[in-house]
């Protein structure tokens, strides 16, 4: 009887589960709603992968361009770095072959540069020295290095828009002009064709960005150049423009040897200055011998305004 009782129990528990009635019927109800989950799935894992997908195919389009299309700059440092990048120098110095060191004329006039180095080798300004130049309205050939530059954006835009000056190019990082990394006063020079370049040509365009034109005139850092690095910056555009007059020293002299560099001038000089180092006596000195330059009868020009030699 009992055995007859637990088959009956056991086929009327069969019975329910295989209608889907009695007392489990919530579970399939939750898999029913659990059910439409899983082919969710794929469509969220496709709309991840959609765009990784199109990403991977797209690359390969995008990224020859620039490969393809190299600029007039970067084709004509290829060519210059082709024409000159297996010669050898023959010369190193401040007056090397091509270098300009003063004016052509024989007119009572003097050309007074004042470099700012930057970096290492002072990136201040002598406002004092500035101001009389202002004051006296005295033209000047400024040559400004990147880091200077770097270091007085506002000051450098000041000094860009006044016509009393005249800005030049003393190098990204003012580094000795050389195609094989050659140093003066232990810089090192700029190690190749295309360093050389770069130092020049980055420069420039920082000076354009304020000037609107890439400027003509460059001394390299230090004076120093070499044969073939003077021919690559005349292929830039550039005149490498050094001097006849030392007037400081850089920067070092006293006042009485800054003053008597100075009365030493005459005729198509070019007088080589510091306007980044506030400390030094360069402005004392050039504060007595103005005035009387002046009395003797010459004018103070910048570069452009005369033919160079
Ligand atoms: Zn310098």
């Amino acid at each position: 009887m009992k055995t007859a009782f637990w088959v009956a129990a056991l086929l009327l528990l069969a019975l329910s589960v295989a209608s889907g009635s009695g007392p489990v019927q919530p579970a399939p109800k939750e898999e029913a709603i659990r059910e439409p989950a899983p082919p969710a799935a794929p469509v969220v894992r496709r709309k991840i992968r959609y765009p990784e997908e199109r990403a991977t195919a797209a690359a390969p389009a995008r990224a020859p361009e620039p490969r393809a299309t190299p600029s007039p700059e970067q084709l004509r440092k290829q060519r210059i770095v082709a024409a000159y990048g297996n010669k050898t120098p023959r010369e190193w110095g401040e007056r090397v072959e091509g270098v300009r060191t003063r004016l052509d004329t024989t007119e009572p006039v003097i050309a007074l540069t004042f470099d700012a180095c930057g970096g290492p080798r002072g990136s201040r300004t002598d406002r004092a020295l500035i101001e009389y130049l202002r004051k006296e309205k005295i033209p000047a050939t400024l040559f400004v290095s990147g880091s200077w530059i770097d270091a007085n954006p506002a000051l450098f835009r000041q000094l860009a828009a006044e016509p009393l000056f005249e800005i030049a190019n003393h190098g990204l990082s003012h580094r000795p002009c050389s195609v094989n990394g050659r140093s003066a006063y232990g810089i090192r020079g700029t190690g190749s064709v295309g360093e050389l370049i770069d130092e020049i040509e980055k420069n420039g365009r920082k000076i354009e960005a304020a000037t609107g034109s890439k400027p003509k005139f460059y001394r390299p850092g230090t004076a120093y150049c070499d044969d073939v690095a003077v021919k690559v910056a005349g292929e830039l555009g550039c005149e490498v423009v050094n001097y006849s007059v030392l007037g400081d020293a850089g920067a070092t002299w006293p006042r009485e040897k800054v003053r008597l560099a100075l009365l030493e001038a005459g005729h198509g000089d070019i007088v080589i200055l510091h306007m980044n180092q506030p400390r030094s006596r360069t402005a004392a000195g050039l504060m007595e011998a103005l005035p009387l330059l002046r009395e003797k009868g010459f004018r103070f020009v910048k570069l452009s305004e005369y033919p160079l030699r």
